[in-house]
């Protein structure tokens, strides 16, 4: 957009405003070296990007119908939803989604439309699912029930059937955790639809909260049950976390034939008001189709094995330095006993009680997890035991 197209009145920002942001960039260089556990990937460069920067894109409304706002990036949206459909086993033509803002956004659409399917439907979810699900649950306003977990992260399969056979009169909705926050637990959906099928419940919807697992088990030799041949109706992805992005951004896909339910036609928009949000970025659908163009199916099981080489390596040496670290099968996230305040502020270890965890995202190399074993070994504050 240069030109006579060129922005007016912003041009070179003032000496102070400069300084200020030189003085936040400096500060995210560093702090971004640090970042070892959130699972976010921090080890991207998506500059071929910059220039649509400049361009007011927004993916307004379905990806799948034109809109009146033609400054969008929607062919490419629909290239990424393609993509995920096929990791998640799920035929493209029968795939719906679009790229959401995030890990909890793509949450609420699956509760949102199993509420649409199943009205009266209970929710059944586990004590380790994200904190993202109980608000959606609170703003959705549906009834529901926490269901016990093991100790390892996943469901309590006996508590589950147990709860949902009290219920037997009601759909019942599983939120199943394909990757826990805190462990890295995928929730066994085999078990889940022989419960289901035990109990001979005939409405029953399955959403798969897949924010960080949904990338990796695609790619590793022997998966847990992840996708929709697996039996789930739904899944969310984070885009910013395996795949990295400078904005926070996930993918929700379910099939085509539940969102009729719930689309509804805007005559202004001349599209369908099949999302949650209205206005959607149509720059984040770019940096995921980059990404998957970047790395391609081959580069991304390199990148997911790297990741699961690395979170191999910690459990290791931590255990090595007689720190007992696990971690559940396929999982990048390592567990261990919760260290010092101090250890946990300088590697922003996302503790939860009295545990921690670092997560193995491609940006940690062995240096990082050596120094935070060493940190954690020496610490004289650790809790453990
Ligand atoms: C990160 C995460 C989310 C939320 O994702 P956001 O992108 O932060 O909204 C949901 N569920 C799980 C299991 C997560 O790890």
């Amino acid at each position: 957009m240069s030109g006579e197209n060129a922005p007016q009145g912003m041009g070179a920002p003032r000496p102070e405003t400069r300084a200020r942001l030189d003085a936040l960039q400096q500060a995210l260089e560093e702090t971004s070296r640090r970042q070892a556990g959130y699972p976010a990937n921090l080890a991207y460069d998506y500059s071929a990007l910059t220039p649509f920067l400049q361009y007011s894109l927004n993916n307004i409304g379905d990806p799948f119908h034109e809109s009146n706002y033609a400054i969008n990036s929607r062919a490419f949206e629909r290239e990424v939803i393609a993509a995920f459909a096929n990791l998640m086993h799920l035929p493209a033509e029968a795939a719906w989604g679009y790229v959401t803002s995030g890990g909890t956004e793509g949450n609420m659409y699956g509760l949102y439309l199993a509420r649409k399917l199943h009205p009266d439907g209970i929710v059944f979810f586990s004590q380790d699912t994200h904190y993202s699900v109980l608000k959606n649950l609170s703003v959705l306003n549906m009834r529901n029930i926490m269901i016990k977990s093991q100790e390892n992260g996943e469901l309590d399969y006996d508590d589950l059937f147990e709860t949902v056979r009290i219920h037997r009169d009601t759909p019942v909705i599983v939120m199943a955790n394909i990757g826990t926050t805190m462990k890295g637990a995928i929730d066994d959906l085999g078990r889940v639809r022989a419960i289901l099928e035990d109990l001979a419940i005939a409405s029953h919807y399955i959403h798969a909260d897949a924010a960080l697992s949904g990338m990796i088990l695609p790619f590793v030799d022997d998966p847990q049950p992840y996708g929709f041949d697996a039996g789930i109706d739904s899944v969310s992805l984070s885009g910013h976390k395996v795949i990295g992005a400078p904005l926070p951004c996930g993918v929700v896909l379910t099939k085509r034939e539940y969102v009729n339910a719930v689309a509804r036609s805007v005559e202004y928009l001349g599209t369908l008001d099949t999302t949650v949000p209205g206005s959607r970025s149509g720059f984040t659908p770019l940096i995921l189709w980059y990404a998957l163009e970047h790395y391609g199916l081959d580069g991304l099981r390199r990148l997911v094995g790297d990741m699961l080489d690395m979170a191999a390596y910690a459990v290791e040496r931590f255990n090595e330095n007689g720190i007992p670290a696990w971690r559940n099968h396929n999982s990048v996230t390592v567990v261990f006993p919760r260290p010092s305040e101090e250890v946990v502020r300088r590697w922003q270890l996302a503790p939860l009680g009295d545990i921690a965890h670092v997560i193995t995202m491609p940006h940690i190399t062995r240096e990082t997890v050596d120094e935070i074993v060493d940190a954690c070994a020496t610490d004289a504050g650790s809790t453990r035991t």
